[in-house]
């Protein structure tokens, strides 16, 4: 994949402090082929890359696991952001009947997805959604979507074969309205390529309609014609979504990055199947991950987050091998993992970690309680962060009441930090080579 092909570039510039433009340009190689083997059209892969260089070169590597990983990051991100940053959905917010209009190709999945996205709507939002099937000129065309309602339990306009598309769509709406309908689909007749008959005839529909969305069902698996058609269907008609189909089967990813550069348009919804529920909300960052070929980002920002305690932790290990720990070094722990939302930091790096995490907050980490016990050490001198042995009676008195707490709340932390310090000098006695080995890996 992607991702493992800019690691093995990478791997050579460990601890470099930053990015220099022969490795970002070696990166940008693969990148490109990856882009455009995913089905990503040039133009747009060319003017990604670009964007990529010009964040990648001179970007630090000290933080990240690997500069390779970092470099994936950035693209990521970048993918992400010209995907969409966020999921769009159909927008319902209009009088009722709110009126879509699909619009698209012969054999895109215009009739399909009318039928998914009215089970969705029933389903999820309990909305009383009529559908309409416009395509005049395939009566087994009307059959399909009727057949479709039935099965998703949709009502569908009664089929009248001597009515004109705008006829039918006038009907509708009336129908529609009468008919209390939260939702009114209409689903159009498409060609096999983008013709001015279909142009005008779609304009005509759109202009007595009036539709709140016009969702434009594009092919995934054309390519870069995808890109054509949408192009043209957009700049007539103004669409105000893209539903990608076919989306299922290999990763052609890239036709949706494409899509998005081309149009300016959101990808709302993306089929990925024949079945009626197999309709998805599309989410730029999991499309960003099927180009780059990472199964998960999750796992990449939980190692990113994992390297910022490598470097924390090595630090740590060498107040270790002096065998001082004090409320600053605790205070240091509390805050990373405070970070990394639990006990997944500094902590899971150590031999004997689990007792460590006993000798902590308890095993029912609270946000909350980090928060006091760092409030309790902010409230203590320079001077008794560095010597826990300062604190008497007195002195735990003032601190409770700077931070806010009950005594007894001093108490228990300072014989928390001892217990801890006890750990790690034991720890530091037995593993300290396996300690180096762990932070230089
Ligand atoms: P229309 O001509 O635009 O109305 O296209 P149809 O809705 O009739 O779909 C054409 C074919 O594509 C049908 O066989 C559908 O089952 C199939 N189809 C539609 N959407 C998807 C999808 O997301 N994935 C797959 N695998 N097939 C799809
Ligand atoms: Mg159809």
């Amino acid at each position: 994949s992607l991702s493992d092909r800019l690691g093995k570039i990478f791997d050579g510039l460990r601890g470099r402090g930053a990015l220099n433009a022969a490795d970002v340009d070696a990166a940008m190689r693969e990148i490109r082929r990856a882009l455009i083997e995913a089905d990503v059209s040039l133009e747009v892969v060319r003017a990604f890359v670009e964007q990529v260089r010009e964040r990648a070169v001179g970007a630090e590597v000290t933080r990240s696991v690997t500069p390779g990983q970092q470099v994936v990051k950035i693209v990521h991100d970048e993918l992400v952001s010209v995907l969409g940053s966020d999921a769009v959905t159909i927008d319902l917010n209009a009088a009722a009947p709110v009126t879509l209009l699909m619009v698209g190709l012969q054999g895109s999945g215009k009739t399909t997805t009318t039928a998914k996205i009215a089970k969705r709507l029933k389903d999820r939002q309990k909305k009383k959604v009529l559908l309409a099937s416009l395509d005049t000129r395939r009566p087994a065309a009307m059959e399909q979507l009727r057949v479709l309602g039935e099965q998703v339990g949709v009502d569908t306009l009664p089929i009248v074969t001597t009515e004109t598309p705008v006829e039918i769509a006038r009907r509708a709406e009336r129908e529609g309205r009468l008919g209390g309908y939260d939702v009114l689909i209409l689903d159009t007749a498409g060609r096999t390529h983008v013709d001015e008959e279909l142009m005008a005839e779609t304009a005509e529909i759109k202009s007595i309609a009036r539709p709140h969305e016009i969702l434009l069902v594009v092919d995934a698996l054309t390519g870069q014609d995808a890109i054509n058609v949408a192009r043209s269907f957009d700049q007539r008609l103004d669409a105000t979504g893209i539903v990608m189909t076919r989306v299922d089967g290999d990763g052609r990813g890239g036709a949706a990055l494409s899509m998005r550069a081309a149009t300016g348009k959101p990808i709302k919804l993306i089929g990925v199947g024949e079945k009626m529920d197999a309709l998805e909300d599309f989410h730029p960052s999991r499309i960003a991950d099927r180009i780059l070929g990472m199964g998960d980002i999750v796992s990449l920002v939980e190692k990113a987050a994992q390297n910022v305690s490598a470097e924390e932790a090595e630090k740590m290990a060498k107040k270790l091998k002096k065998g001082s720990f004090d409320f600053e070094d605790l205070r240091a722990q509390l805050l990373q993992m405070k970070r990394m939302g639990g006990m997944n930091g500094l902590m899971g790096l150590l031999p004997g970690a689990g007792q460590l995490k006993k000798a902590m907050a308890g095993a029912n980490v609270d946000e909350k309680v980090f928060d006091r016990q760092i409030a309790i050490i902010n409230s203590m001198t320079k001077k008794e962060r560095a010597n826990p042995d300062l604190l008497n009676a007195s002195r735990r008195k003032r601190i409770a009441a700077g931070a806010g707490v009950e005594v007894s709340e001093i108490n228990k932390l300072a014989k928390q930090h001892r217990q801890m310090a006890d750990m790690m000098k034991k720890v530091s006695k037995g593993g300290m080579g396996s300690l180096a080995g762990m932070f230089g890996g």
